[in-house]
């Protein structure tokens, strides 16, 4: 269903024409007459609606397609930026979360390094995981309690939020314990129990996108969270499966200018798994930026060539540090504080 609302000094002529354009299009048309304003609601073949070019006609005020079931996570249902609020930390509306630390927490010596190696370098979360959804079973799993004891740690000592990922419902109150943020990875997009249980809760979480997902199941995944109650939520842009096997992932730059456009959350981009190669990560967090995400979420590794996951996409602390670099430039020339 499309709506078009026509503008307070639209003429019934302008609308006339709006009426036989649907009709030549073999839609159809309700209208709802308001004080001030016509409103006209169209259906029919979804597809031709999605093709329909009303703004070009006077007396149009604007056109709102709603073909899609989420609400809540919608701009037409709230359309002021969400910013979340995490322990203080605020992500959205101008305010960057930047997110950084090893793919997997190894041990508390790799992480303290790697959490005092991006703090100084101005990252306001650290990242490590306890919980691994590796691809074979035979990989590094994660150090999962004894992780998150570590990651608890670093966080206090240096000033950092902790985000880390929940795999398992029933791990979510082990989890609360020791992160600030919930970290619902890409294999787990569409876990819906998984959604349903961080929705009951009202810890932040970090929805990363499936990758195989479209942005309207990235965002309906988001309406399972925030149907349960828990408004939370920041999205994560980390690429998405295509043809292409340079890059591990193809990062979706265009899922921020999207989602921008179709919900009030907070977005963030992970260049890290969205190329899978640490060469990129400075270029494309550059260009996320650019392209108005709220933030980064960056695996940092003291020494990328031994880590247990992920070494190939890590950054040095000091490659780090020129992200960090571009990403103040880049919000200088944006005029973005
Ligand atoms: C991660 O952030 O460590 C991770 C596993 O990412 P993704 O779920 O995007 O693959
Ligand atoms: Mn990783």
């Amino acid at each position: 269903m499309m709506i078009i609302i026509m503008s307070p000094t639209a003429t019934m002529e302008n609308l006339k024409k709006v009426q036989d354009k649907i009709l030549k299009e073999g839609l159809r048309y309700h209208l709802s007459k308001g004080e001030l304003r016509t409103i006209v609601g169209v259906i029919g073949d979804k597809k031709i609606i999605s093709g329909l070019q009303m703004k070009a006609f006077d007396g149009v005020e604007k056109t709102v397609q709603i073909t899609e079931k989420y609400k809540l996570v919608s701009r037409e249902f709230k359309p002021e930026d969400t910013i979340v609020n995490v322990d203080g930390v605020l992500v959205g509306g101008g305010h960057l979360g930047i997110m950084a630390g090893p793919c997997a927490v190894e041990s508390m010596e790799q992480l303290l390094e790697s959490a005092e190696a991006v703090k100084a370098r101005g990252a306001n979360f650290l990242r490590g995981g306890a919980f691994k959804p590796r691809t074979s079973p035979y990989d590094f799993q994660g150090l999962a309690t004894e992780g998150l004891e570590m990651l608890k740690a670093a966080g206090a000592q240096t000033g950092l939020k902790v985000v880390t990922e929940i795999v398992d419902m029933n791990a979510l109150d082990l989890i609360s314990q020791y992160a600030d943020v919930l970290q619902i990875g890409a294999r787990n997009m569409q876990n819906f129990e998984l959604l349903k249980a961080v929705g009951r809760s009202q810890k932040p979480v970090l929805l990363k996108r499936g990758m195989s997902a479209t942005i309207s199941e990235w965002l309906n995944a988001a309406e399972y969270i925030l149907s349960e109650g828990n408004y939370n939520v920041i999205l994560c842009e980390r690429g998405i499966r295509t043809y292409e096997t340079f890059t591990r992932n193809t990062l979706d730059l265009s899922a921020v200018a999207a989602v921008k456009e179709l919900s009030h959350l907070p977005i963030i981009v992970d260049p890290s798994h969205g190329t899978g190669r640490w060469q990129m990560v400075r270029p494309m967090a550059r260009a996320a930026i650019a392209t108005g995400a709220d933030g980064l979420m960056i695996e940092v590794h003291p020494h990328p060539e031994i880590a247990l996951s992920d070494g190939d996409q890590s950054l040095t602390p000091e490659n780090f540090s020129l992200v960090m670099e571009d990403v103040q430039n880049m919000m200088q020339v944006m005029g973005r504080d």
